[in-house]
């Protein structure tokens, strides 16, 4: 299995990205790479940058200087004569069709219920048709455990239940790379382990390449490849689960992990 992701092309190839806002510098030249069914947790302080660094695979923040390649296709640029130049808006789109994000706040349709929730994308974005779309909807929703919720409006689910909708309205896209923000955090306690669980399944069956900023450090344990641990906006150690929670080398990352024992 190493072998195979120190040879395959990565899914999602960041190079020297930076980003600034104002004065000031939130990401310092970023190199990252994710292989293809890799899982990725990023851990870190808040104001480290990890949500930045994944707003702007999301197409939701435009990088200050640096490239992304999502499928060894530019991200935000296009090369016209040999030279980066922005992308436009249409490229952008083609691009986001490959990359699903579940964020803090589920940002469900209030008016639709749970099935037209997750069929809208796939009919208005990828162009299926509705009997196909309720076909795939109604596999993923039944694989985050919501079979039986097709017909029910948000308004009427728990905040864990709404988190799955998310996930399966994301997933519906078949996108190659999935990125989760910090999706347990709005949750009630009681609530975490259930999306937790649905995350889990969802990367041990597979093919996806995922990104999962988290602060449930037993969850990055135990569903990623490799941890990265960002801090002032660098990533200042990377690892296997092993090394990062077991033998952190930087005082940082230490300082940092002291505090959820
Ligand atoms: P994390 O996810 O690790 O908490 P973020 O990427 O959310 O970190 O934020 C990193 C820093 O960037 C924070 O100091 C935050 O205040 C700042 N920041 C994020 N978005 C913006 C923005 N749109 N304008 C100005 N500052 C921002």
């Amino acid at each position: 299995m190493n072998n195979t992701r120190q040879t395959a092309d990565p899914i999602v190839r960041y190079r020297s990205v930076s980003k600034t806002f104002g004065d000031l510098t939130i990401l310092h030249e970023i190199d990252l790479d994710i292989a293809p069914a890799e899982k990725v947790a990023v851990i870190g302080p808040s104001g480290s940058g990890k949500t930045t660094l994944a707003r702007l695979l999301m197409t939701l923040e435009e990088p200050t200087s640096g490239t992304i390649e999502v499928n060894g296709e530019l991200l935000w640029h296009k090369r016209v004569n040999g030279r980066l130049v922005r992308a436009d808006e249409r490229h952008l789109h083609k691009m986001r069709g490959n990359i699903g994000m579940v964020f803090q706040h589920f940002n469900l349709f209030p008016h639709m219920n749970i099935l037209r929730n997750v069929t809208e994308a796939p009919i208005h974005v990828l162009g299926l048709s509705r009997e196909e779309a309720v076909e795939r909807a109604v596999t993923m929703l039944e694989k985050v455990g919501l079979g039986d919720k097709l017909e029910a409006y948000p308004s009427h689910l728990s905040g864990g239940q709404k988190q799955r909708v998310a996930i399966a309205r994301a997933l519906v896209m078949r996108p190659s790379v999935m990125l989760f923000d910090e999706v347990t955090s709005a949750l009630d306690p009681e609530l975490v382990g259930e999306v937790l669980a649905v995350i889990k399944e969802i990367a041990r069956e597979g093919e996806m390449a995922m990104m999962l900023i988290t602060h449930e450090m037993d969850f990055a344990r135990d569903v990623a490849d490799r941890v990265i641990f960002t801090d002032g906006g660098t990533i200042v150690e990377e690892g296997s689960p092993e090394q990062i929670f077991h033998d952190p080398q930087s005082p940082r990352l230490q300082a940092f992990l002291s505090r959820f024992r």
